[in-house]
């Protein structure tokens, strides 16, 4: 591990207002000699009431971060708080508590979301008869009908079509009023008219109940109409699209879609495949602070000392730059 620099108390901590912070989090699996780095110093921070969805490869670390937020695995290294929680330093008791109350968690596997032999409202109740609560009837009935699946409350999942199964999933993982619901992939197996139904519902909990929300999905559908979507690549997070509404001109919202690369607080960021690939871009970069940009130019040494000619880059000149920042400095106020 590499030391720190302590900082000072007055400073605020990373993530201080955010209901999730994952912080340099790093999870790897060890397959006999072999090390899987399924997470390198990834940080994320979800604010309360926020629906965030997360996109990427296959294998890029969505379904670890999900399992450790769900306090179903811990981190190799790294610290990760979920509502107060910190998840790396919970005992055995604690996260049985914590995967009961505070998060609320949905996988892709439809079957394995609910159990064969119980019905429905069965399903739905016992999340509540475990954590030992009073009026789990009454609760279940209200949930079954937030759902649309009060006429489905005595079926097997067996008897249930995946989207009311997955419909039902929604319901168990919400009994307990968790702060957050996690959903890998909730629509892998759905059609796409069942998808977006699947998804309104889960916009619809997390505007009426104010549960934050973190969904994994590979459906553009749903990553477009969230406001924030955060991609992971290789284990960390890279990129992020915002989106907000605008009146247009002609009077009608649009919705704009801002994509951000992501800094951390290391100053590292990724930059994305094809701008690798176009300026052919490979182990060094040149950057230049501008007024109110970096720019980032090939490293194109080898091509000078082999034909001779000026690469396209940055000046080079430093004292013409220098000038610049003066010129600039004296025409401030
Ligand atoms: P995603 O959900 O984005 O497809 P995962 O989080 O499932 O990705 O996996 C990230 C990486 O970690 C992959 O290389 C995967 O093979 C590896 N991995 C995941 N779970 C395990 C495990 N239990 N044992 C070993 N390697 C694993
Ligand atoms: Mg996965």
């Amino acid at each position: 591990m590499i030391a720190r620099p302590t900082t000072g108390h007055a400073r605020p901590r990373y993530g201080d207002a955010a209901l999730i912070v994952c912080d340099n989090l790093v999870r790897i699996y060890k397959v006999a000699d072999l090390e899987v780095v399924a997470l390198q110093g990834l940080d994320l921070l979800v604010d309360p009431g926020e629906m965030v969805a997360i996109v990427g490869a296959s294998g890029s670390g969505k379904s670890t971060l999900l399992n450790i937020l769900g306090g179903l695995d811990v981190p190799s290294a790294g610290r990760v708080i979920v509502a107060g929680h910190d998840l790396a330093q919970l005992g055995r008791r604690e996260r049985t508590r914590y995967r009961r109350r505070v998060v609320g968690v949905i996988g892709q596997q439809t079957a394995r979301n609910l159990l064969p032999y119980l019905s429905a409202a069965e399903n739905v109740e016992l999340p509540m008869i475990l954590d030992g609560r009073a009026a789990r009837r009454k609760r279940t009935l209200e949930l079954l009908d937030m759902v649309g699946l009060t006429n489905r409350a005595g079926h097997r999942p067996a008897r249930l079509s995946g989207g009311e199964q997955q419909r039902v999933a929604i319901a168990v993982a919400i009994a307990n009023g968790p702060a957050v619901l996690l959903a890998d992939e909730p629509t892998g197996e759905l059609d796409s008219a069942t998808s977006s139904e699947m998804f309104a519902l889960l916009r619809r909990i997390n505007s009426d109940l104010g549960t934050t929300i973190v969904v994994v999905t590979h459906d553009p559908l749903v990553s477009e109409q969230v406001t924030r979507t955060v991609a992971i690549r290789d284990g960390r997070t890279s990129s992020e699209t915002l989106r907000r509404t605008q009146l247009g001109d002609d009077g009608d919202h649009q919705v704009i879609a801002e994509e951000f690369a992501v800094l951390d607080r290391a100053g590292r960021l990724q930059l994305p495949r094809a701008h690798i690939v176009a300026l052919e871009l490979t182990q060094r970069v040149r950057l230049r602070l501008e007024r109110d940009h970096v720019g980032v130019w090939p490293d194109r040494a080898a091509d000078r000392s082999t034909d001779g000619a000026e690469p396209y880059g940055p000046p080079t000149d430093r004292t013409a730059d220098r000038g610049d920042a003066a010129d600039d400095d004296e025409a401030k106020p």
